[in-house]
């Protein structure tokens, strides 16, 4: 029962310039796939590439033509394709996840059951998800606090000399908790010399304060902090758990770092194991891979699953953010349609 592959590339436009440490960008390519079974039912997922990580939609492009030959014979050999698929392209991780989504989602099509329930998942017990602030300046910044009314948990991007400016203009305007982001923007020492301003502004999580490959300055802060510090960037497959346990509180999974749905499942076994919480974070991308991520979220603390609220036009229908509350589909699968 051969399965056929086929994708196409979706251009999407953000809301706002989305501004992180690293730039800013309105514009982004994301890659539909589509596996289709011998009966006719497809499955569907998403690639949401990020030069950060190597990964352009050419890119994806290419690796689906390399992906495509390592396609299980018996498509529920879910655990057999994961291997196969990395081994075709080890490098191309937001495009293996995008194969990996559309063999569960087929899975969960010819089972009847949507995929939270094939893993005996309680879909009440998902975590509400933040929603983010990209980086501006502090009056833009304020007037998307009042845009984001909605969300109760607000992730303010940092990691700029304006830091102060922007936290104290936020806060200005809300009560709300707030996480922040530097997206590795911060030396040891400038983490450090913020450490007392996140704590009068009452911020309750960083994320990734300094780069990547730097354990032991993650570390020099986490020991400093109060406030718990994540793993975002320096966290891409379950691979790196065990030498961030120490150094950090909590570690971010996204499917477009590591590759495949049975990573991020090894990715929260692992983080269990070490101690360390586990939130699910996105890129900017479409409902249809914001749900895949969204099954895994009843086994999680945190979620920052925005990706699709702030586009302009979102394609697909799927997992949905009710004040926070993340709500998954009941359709068969990952439960998404196009709208
Ligand atoms: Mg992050």
């Amino acid at each position: 029962m051969a399965l056929s592959l086929s994708f196409d590339i979706l251009d999407l436009k953000t809301r706002h310039p989305f501004t992180i440490a690293r730039g800013s960008t309105t514009a982004y390519r994301v890659v539909r796939v589509r596996l289709r079974d011998a009966d006719g039912l497809e499955g569907w997922g998403e690639a949401a590439p990020s030069r950060y990580y190597g990964e352009t939609a050419d890119t994806v492009a290419a690796a689906l033509g390399r992906l495509a030959p390592a396609l299980p014979a018996d498509p529920s050999d879910l655990e057999g394709a994961d291997a196969a698929l990395l081994r075709a392209a080890p490098q191309d991780a937001a495009a293996r996840v995008a194969v990996s989504a559309a063999l569960h989602d087929l899975a969960g099509k010819r089972l009847g059951a949507p995929l939270w329930r094939l893993w005996g998942l309680d879909p009440a017990r998902a975590p509400l998800s933040s929603f983010t602030i990209g980086l501006d300046t502090p009056e833009r910044m304020q007037a998307k606090v009042r845009e984001a009314a909605p969300y109760p948990i607000l992730k303010i991007k940092v990691g700029t000399p304006d830091d102060a400016a922007v936290l104290r203009a936020v806060r200005e305007v809300t009560d709300k908790p707030l996480r922040v982001d530097a997206n590795a923007g911060w030396t040891v020492s400038e983490a450090l010399a913020r450490l007392p301003l996140l704590e009068e502004m009452r911020v309750e999580l960083i994320e990734q304060p300094v780069a990547p490959d730097d354990v032991e300055g993650l570390a020099a802060v986490h020991r400093a902090s109060r406030i718990p510090i994540v793993a975002d960037e320096a966290c891409r497959t379950a691979a790196d758990i065990p030498r961030l346990a120490g150094a950090v509180d909590g570690i971010n999974i996204k499917l477009a770092k590591c590759g495949s749905l049975r990573e991020a499942l090894r990715m929260v076994e692992s983080a269990r194991a070490h101690r360390l919480s586990v939130m699910v974070g996105c890129m900017i991308e479409t409902s249809l891979g914001i749900t895949a991520a969204a099954h895994l979220t009843p086994l999680l603390d945190l979620a920052d699953l925005d990706g699709a609220a702030l586009l302009e036009r979102d394609p697909f229908a799927g997992a949905t953010i009710d004040a926070g509350r993340i709500v998954l589909p009941t359709g068969p699968g990952l439960g998404v349609t196009e709208r």
